[in-house]
């Protein structure tokens, strides 16, 4: 027998003898799933729990009782009503913020990629997650009666993390798909996963202490591509949400359930000399730098104008970051990026280093062979268009800054380098008409103007913020409406009140 079976075996025993004997020390009673579905009085379909859901607190090796007892927490959340959703939300949004801290020292500790002081903002940013007051039905009133669309929750939802924000994406997740009324199941990336199982059973004691449900919010400890595919295939999971790069998008999109896809991007930026270079330089180390240019939306290549571009390049300098000279760059290249054998053919394609993903200005820059002042947030450098930092999603704090003759040129290789992502573009101008056209031209989801890129996430411009940005199917950034299907409610003639 394995040390897991004997372990689970061991919980269920104690939980099972706790709850019989009733006493002062035994866990506080979980709610009771319904047999009735609340709103019809219905029988509700489905096996009864099984004990072995009991005193995990959403903490499970098997996928498939993941999922059992996520959908189990689904129906005793849909019999708290609106008022149990607006806990939930709460709950997960006061934990963030108490903890942190030190939820982003653990991250940290775990993946060693990014920065703390951002990964600290990211969890205090949750208190700006939208939750149930997103969800107004649409009324229409007419000679017909009255109808009523109203977003109804899907159930379970299978959810996938990635590495760069473990325990935020949770967090959002959380939020928005309880806000809608649904339970969920992580599987998180298996470099990312513990502060993730942390996390989630500090969420779901909290949950069971105020509304009795224990495994609202389920993660697989350890995940695997096998309890992927469990989570996928699970009769409970009615929709899957995947935050990653191209790989888990390829893999939710093939399962044969619909799947929300918040997918790679490599985020381009434009700047045409027609606004501030001073504000451009501050706005672009800002969003580059950003917890070491791990998000995202995150600045990744930058297109400046020829006529603006030596001025551009020293408002950088001035702005802290550090250039580094044509060697320096050919070294660190050589080393962010690898070519794996057996890839391509003959012409091997290139791969990011993961273990400079992420890392900090210094690393780097010791790499390159340079020496660059303390408290560097950014490196930067003149490359070609086709250069691999501008090709490639690098997630690095290093930014490769590229010479165009006209803004028509940079849209070109702006939407080029991009690769069709439809994710993320940035602009700095003044000049309406270049907006246009790069906006037309690129199709991305977030598109901003003369600020970081966090602006398009609330931070430094208007808009809730999200971790999860549905780039690929469309959905756009998550948020409690994403997870609901709209179901429409008809009174025929009647409830008109004039
Ligand atoms: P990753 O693709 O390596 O991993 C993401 C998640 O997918 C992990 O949990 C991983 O275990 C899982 N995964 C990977 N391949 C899989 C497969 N074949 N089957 C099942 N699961 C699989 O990405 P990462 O390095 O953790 O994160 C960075 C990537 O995620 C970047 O491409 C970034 O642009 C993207 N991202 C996108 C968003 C967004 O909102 N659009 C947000 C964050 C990150």
């Amino acid at each position: 027998m394995s040390a897991q079976v004997n372990e689970t075996l061991i919980r269920d025993v104690v939980a099972e003898v706790l709850s019989r004997l009733g006493g002062p020390s035994a866990p506080a009673k979980p709610a009771s799933a319904p047999t009735v579905n609340p709103a019809c009085g219905c029988p509700v379909e489905g096996k009864p729990p099984r004990a072995v859901t009991r005193g995990r607190f959403g903490v499970f090796q098997d996928a498939n009782e993941a999922c059992e007892a996520a959908h189990e927490a689904y129906l005793q959340l849909s019999e708290k009503g609106v008022a149990g959703r607006n806990r939930v939300v709460q709950i997960v949004k006061d934990l963030c913020f108490a903890n942190a801290k030190e939820w982003a020292r653990l991250e940290l500790e775990e993946t060693k990629i990014g920065r703390l002081d951002h990964k600290i903002e990211k969890l205090l940013s949750q208190r700006g997650i939208p939750g149930v007051e997103f969800l107004n039905p649409y009324g229409l009133s007419g000679d017909h009666g009255i109808t009523l669309e109203e977003y109804a929750p899907f159930g379970v939802i299978g959810a996938v993390t990635p590495s760069t924000h473990s325990i935020p994406t949770m967090a959002c997740n959380i939020i928005s798909m309880a806000a809608a009324g649904n339970a969920a199941v992580f599987n998180a990336h298996p470099a990312a996963y513990k502060c993730a199982v942390t996390a989630a059973r500090v969420f779901n004691e909290a949950i069971h202490r105020e509304l009795g449900i224990e495994n609202l919010a389920c993660v697989i400890d350890p995940p695997t591509l096998d309890s992927f595919n469990a989570i996928a295939k699970n009769e409970h999971v009615k929709l899957l949400c995947v935050t990653g790069g191209p790989g888990v998008v390829k893999a939710a999109m093939a399962s044969g359930k619909r799947a929300i896809c918040a997918g790679p991007g490599n985020p381009p930026v434009l700047v045409d000399g027609t606004s501030c270079l001073n504000n451009a330089a501050k706005c672009v180390i800002f969003g580059a730098a950003y917890d070491n240019n791990l998000l995202c939306i995150g600045e990744k290549e930058v297109f400046v104008l020829e006529s603006v571009f030596d001025r551009f390049m020293a408002a950088l300098e001035k702005q802290g970051a550090f250039r580094l000279n044509e060697a320096q760059v050919a070294k660190l290249t050589q080393a962010a990026f690898v070519f794996p054998a057996g890839q391509g053919a003959g012409c091997p394609h290139p791969v990011v280093n993961r273990e400079l993903v992420g890392r900090d200005p210094e690393v780097l820059a010791r790499i390159a062979g340079a020496t660059i002042p303390s408290g560097t947030q950014l490196l930067f450098a003149e490359t070609g268009a086709d250069h691999l930092f501008v090709e490639e999603e690098q997630m690095m704090p290093f930014l490769p800054i590229v010479r165009v003759k006209s803004v028509e040129e940079g849209i070109v290789e702006a939407k080029k380098a991009e690769h069709g992502y439809k994710h993320s573009a940035i602009i700095h101008s003044h000049d309406v008409a270049n907006m246009t056209a790069m906006a037309r031209a690129l199709e991305t989801t977030l598109f901003i103007k003369n600020g970081a890129c966090v602006a398009g996430l609330g931070n430094g411009g208007e808009g809730y913020p999200n971790f999860s940005i549905a780039t690929t199917t469309g959905e756009g950034i998550c948020n409690p409406r994403t997870f609901t299907r709209v179901r429409r409610c008809v009174m025929v003639d009647k409830l008109r009140i004039f």
